[in-house]
């Protein structure tokens, strides 16, 4: 198949890019580089730089049968001071994007939703048939273009499916998450490790959890990935499929840096802070639709494999010998 990757240049498209490929597909990518990088781009893809608005009709004027739209603004805190970009950026853009897939009769879209969609959930792990009730403008915009892919599914035949993320997590070879602002707690425990951060702040210890803190389900990317490819072959003409992606356990924030220590080798210091806006206690997934109508099951479900192949993405080893070196030399 020939399938056009938006946001193809950041963390998730790119290993999606990559299995795509490896899988026999043809892939063009189209970012337009605000937050992605050019060298992320795997090797093999048609690269094209721009916006959403402006450059995808000419992108899927090329025979294409299928998107995988990446492509969004996806900081929590950033969507709750700056609601507008997240309307117009994701929700806008996407809706340009499904314009042009109708006026080029492309009629296959995965789309990346997120856990967001539901808030704080009223049971856990949360199906898919849980209330959506997005807590920030980040979700609601995500939960906004899951409604328009339902409506265009209905009423222009196109297949649609929507992939809903709980904590991604990991890395797949030289492509991993480099955010220029870091918000996500695995990276930042991992930059304490580098040295490039003295600690790390826990946003609150107060939670309705077992040790106070929030729990996430984190998964691993390729996991992630291999997923959308199953999706791909999942979509049907006239239906919204939506699926959430998570292994079903959830770790907490203290759970999470404890593995960074044992894969690390670093002590990472912690320092508390008050909650952060928007977070709520646990979200963890359940998989169980994307298991039975996908076939779907994740093959790299340890947190300790997760947080090693993101370590290993950062040079974490080398990095972390040289600093020994260096504090050993200093002695
Ligand atoms: N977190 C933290 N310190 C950080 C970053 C995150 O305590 O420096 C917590 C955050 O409050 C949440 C969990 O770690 O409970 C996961 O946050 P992340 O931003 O990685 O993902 P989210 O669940 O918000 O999508």
């Amino acid at each position: 198949m020939k399938v056009l990757v938006t946001g193809g240049a950041g963390y998730i498209g790119s290993v999606v890019a990559a299995r795509l490929l490896e899988a026999g597909h043809r892939v063009t990518v189209l970012d337009n580089l605000s937050t992605g990088h050019r060298d992320a781009v795997p090797d093999g893809c048609a690269f094209i730089e721009g916006d959403i608005r402006e450059q995808a009709a000419a992108a899927l004027s090329d025979g294409v049968d299928a998107v995988m739209h990446f492509a969004a603004k996806s900081v929590v805190p950033e969507s709750v001071a700056r609601p507008e970009l997240y309307w117009s950026g994701n929700v806008g853009a996407t809706l340009a994007l499904l314009e042009a897939m109708r006026a080029a009769d492309v009629r296959r879209i995965v789309f990346s939703s997120t856990a967001a969609v539901y808030g704080e959930p009223e049971q856990v792990p949360i199906p898919e048939e849980a209330p959506v009730r997005p807590g920030n403008p980040y979700g609601a915009s995500k939960a906004a273009i899951d409604a328009a892919l339902t409506e265009h599914a209905r009423m222009h035949g196109i297949g649609a499916v929507s992939l809903r993320y709980f904590n991604v997590a990991g890395a797949y070879g030289r492509f991993g998450e480099r955010h220029t602002t870091e918000t996500h707690l695995i990276p930042i425990v991992l930059q304490v490790a580098l040295g490039e951060r003295a600690s790390v702040a826990v946003y609150g210890a107060d939670y309705a959890t077992p040790d106070g803190t929030c729990v996430r389900d984190y998964i691993h990317v390729r996991d992630l990935a291999d997923a959308h490819l199953l999706a791909l072959d999942g979509s049907a003409p006239g239906e919204h499929r939506v699926f959430n992606l998570g292994n079903g356990t959830g770790f907490s924030v203290r759970e999470v840096i404890e593995v960074c220590r044992e894969v690390t080798g670093h002590p990472i210091p912690v320092v508390p802070a008050k909650r952060r806006p928007g977070d709520p206690a646990v979200l963890v997934a359940s998989s169980a639709r994307a298991r039975h109508d996908l076939g779907w099951s994740p093959q790299r479900p340890s947190l300790r494999e997760i947080v090693a192949d993101a370590w290993a993405f950062h040079g974490g080893e080398q990095q972390a010998a040289a600093l020994g070196a260096r504090a050993g030399g200093a002695a």
